[in-house]
């Protein structure tokens, strides 16, 4: 059993997570640490480093490393590109932590690790083409078909939060205007509420008030309904897929998976949707479990 044994990374701007798992898919441990950012890249590289050593000395017999983080491998050079922990841009992660740790390291963008995640053991376990979403500080997705990553040779396949869905919208980070992004994630639905009301507060709090009908919370909130049918229309009618699971902090929000979905069937290309929109089954631990996945495809 020893040989099947996984461990997985979850390398984000504030932590980092690891879990060793034994051969059928069960935590053997788990470590937490911080990530650090402020002192660099190669404190970064060493934090990684030390929290494998740890995890692999109670499974010794470990072969691979997955590490899951915000950003993608560039195909063409290797080197991090758009990750929010900017120190690792331009950087040969998976080449520095390999030689750090001594085996192989798979890195991937932390939403495909999430969808992976619930593609083989969460939400999304038994269908064949799983779209993961990820809605929280970003916005992000990711595809996996027949129980496999589909990045594409681009590494873009399921980057969902940067399709626009208004060119006259407001402008994204990515030098797009209107991207899905620009609507649903968190940060960017609380601009859009300080902007109507006049005072910045939470998404959690704006949610609160849409329910008990303040206005102004209430527009913004369907909108941000809408624009999750429109963007999800998009991609169904794409894609058509079996499953769409729903990750990141927004994911918690009930109404997405009735009004949401009704807005769905609305623009969707057909005259029914019958696509599950499901909540994800891992919660938090997606990320360190899909990156584990990596590690022992
Ligand atoms: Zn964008």
């Amino acid at each position: 059993m020893a040989d099947a044994c996984r461990i997985g990374i979850d390398l984000g701007g504030t932590k980092i997570e690891g879990v060793v798992l034994d051969g059928n898919g069960r935590p053997l441990a788990r470590r937490r640490v911080p990530t650090g950012q402020q002192h660099g890249y190669e404190h970064i590289v060493e934090t990684t480093g030390r929290l494998t050593d740890e995890l692999r000395a109670l499974a010794p017999g470990c072969g691979a490393v997955g590490v899951g983080t915000p950003g993608a491998l560039s195909s063409r050079t290797g080197l991090m590109k758009n990750s929010n922990t900017a120190c690792l841009n331009g950087r040969d992660l998976p080449g520095d932590l390999r030689r750090r740790i001594g085996l192989p390291v798979m890195v991937e963008n932390d939403a495909n690790c999430f969808t992976l995640a619930e593609a083989r053991s969460g939400a999304g376990q038994g269908a064949r083409v799983v779209f993961g979403v990820i809605m929280g500080t970003g916005c992000g997705g990711g595809l996996v078909v027949d129980g496999r990553l589909w990045s594409g040779p681009q590494r873009i396949a399921g980057e969902w939060g940067h399709h626009s869905i208004d060119p006259n919208g407001p402008a994204c980070y990515c030098g797009q205007r209107g991207c899905v992004e620009c609507y649903l994630a968190g940060p960017a639905v609380e601009r859009r509420y300080a902007a109507r009301a006049g005072s910045p507060t939470t998404m959690d709090d704006i949610v609160a008030r849409a329910r008990a009908g303040e206005a102004a919370a209430r527009a913004v909130f369907d909108e941000f309904l809408d624009r999750f049918g429109r963007a999800l229309a998009n991609l169904i009618t794409i894609l058509d897929p079996d499953v769409v699971v729903l990750g990141g902090g927004l994911s918690n929000i009930d109404e997405l998976y009735d009004q949401g979905r009704a807005a769905a069937a609305r623009y969707v290309f057909n005259d029914e949707l019958r696509t599950p929109i499901r909540r994800n089954r891992h919660g938090d631990s997606a990320g360190v479990l899909g990156a584990a996945f990596l590690a022992a495809p």
